[in-house]
This record gives structure tokens, sequence and C-alpha cells, in this order.
């Protein structure tokens, strides 16, 4: 019933090829406009957030998950990117253009303004979290411990779901530091995913991060749910740097 995918990042042909390695076609070239993405079984797929900056086509990326969104195929939560993209929209916005989003606001500078104006009211209607299956599926794009997955929608909670556990302190690779929430987790309620680069699917306690980081070179990570089968395509090529 649903297709979960991991960080996309602009890596927009990979995402192609995913969707078609899990059979959804393109039926929009046809009628409903391009990039409208199906299933003939009426699966989903939800996008666990950071769909643009770093790759090399980000606007395409926004454009497909935009389409299949509105169509009624896809469901998106909001990832730390998607979440600095939406608020850079703001009149008076005073965002710093690191990570990517510089390269991705270059790209929509070639666009049309009713593109730019569609997408920032469509990246407004992201929610941080989501909750799916009866409640047997949480989504957010950092992950959630159990307390926050029904509480009321804080600040700390929007924090923790774009960014994780963190206070600000960076190793000694710059990278930032992160409490480990999933080792403690003991909820049967299954969480997935992304932001936390990974070589292969990250799975313990019910937790699953499939961020496995294409757009550096790695793969692009689709969980099928409920089967929880594991579905990976090759990063055409490493886009952006990393330390592995
Ligand atoms: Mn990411």
């Amino acid at each position: 019933m649903y297709d979960l995918i991991g960080d996309v990042h602009g890596c927009t042909e990979e995402l192609r090829t995913l969707l078609t390695t899990l059979r959804y076609e393109d039926v929009g070239a046809l009628s409903n406009g391009p990039e409208v993405w199906e299933h003939p079984e009426g699966r989903k797929v939800v996008f666990v957030g950071d769909l643009n900056d770093r790759g090399p086509d980000s606007v395409g990326s926004l454009f497909l998950a935009m389409q299949m969104s509105k169509h009624g195929s896809a469901l998106a939560v909001a990832g730390n990117h998607d979440d600095k993209l939406r608020r850079s929209f703001k009149p008076g916005s005073k965002i710093q253009a690191k990570h990517g989003l510089q390269e991705t606001l270059n790209q929509l500078s070639g666009e049309t303004p009713e593109f730019r104006a569609e997408l920032a009211e469509w990246l407004e209607t992201l929610p941080y979290r989501l909750m799916l299956d009866d409640g047997k599926l949480l989504v957010a794009h950092a992950g959630l411990p159990e307390k926050m997955h029904t509480s009321e929608e804080t600040g700390k909670m929007r924090s923790h779901a774009l960014f994780g556990d963190v206070d600000g302190k960076t190793d000694a690779a710059g990278l930032p530091i992160r409490k480990d929430w999933t080792k403690d987790y003991s909820g049967s309620r299954i969480v997935v995913h992304g932001h936390v680069v990974v070589k292969e699917p990250d799975i313990r306690n019910n937790v699953y991060n499939i961020d496995t980081g294409c757009c550096f070179g790695g793969k692009l990570t689709a969980l099928r749910y409920p089967e929880m089968e594991i579905v990976s395509v090759p990063a055409l090529k490493a886009y952006s740097e990393r330390a592995w």
C-alpha cells in the first residue's frame, strides 16, 4: 500500500528509475500533465523529505513530488531542506543559502513566477510527521521518539522531526552530533525516516532509516510497506562531496 522513498535531493533520474522499478507508470503524459505517476494497484509513494538541494535537478524532483501529491498518488513530509526552501519564499526571509540551497534557488529563478508560487504554496502543506495505516506506521524526516508520535505539535517536536536529537554540537568532521533515540525505541509502531546517510538501510527496533545517500553517489531506496521489502537503485554518479 505504501512505497516510502528516502532523501531524493534532486536525483530526479534515479527517482524515475525507482518508480518504474516499483511498477509506477507516468500516466500524466497522457492526460493530467507530465510526471503524474500512478501505481496500477493504487499504492502510494511517501516521500520522507529532502526533495531538493545537492543533486542535479531539484526543480524536477520537487515538480514530480508535487504533481503526484496533487494527483493523490503520493504523500510527503517536510525535510530540513524542503523546510528551508519553504522559508526562503517568505517575504524578508534571511535564510543562508548553504548546503546546496543556492543551486536550487538558481534553478528556480529560471522557472515562471506562477510555478514558484505554486511550489511555495505546496511546500506549506507538508506536515512534519505522518501517521498512517491506522497508527501502525509513522513517517518523519529524522524520525521521532514515541512520546512525540501523538503529542501536540511543538517547536521541539518539529525540530526533532527535521533534524533529530541535536543540540548544535558538531564532531571533528563538522557533522552534527546526534543522540541516538532509536536504541531505546521499544514501540510496536514502525517508524520510517531519512536524514542520516547510511550505506545500507539501517533497521532496528522497528525503526527504518532509508537515506542511502543517492546524491553522494550511494543509492535511492524505497521501503515497500507492509511487505517491508527494500528496493534500491544506484546513483548515476556522485553529485555532491561527502566523507563516507
Ligand atoms: Mn537529507
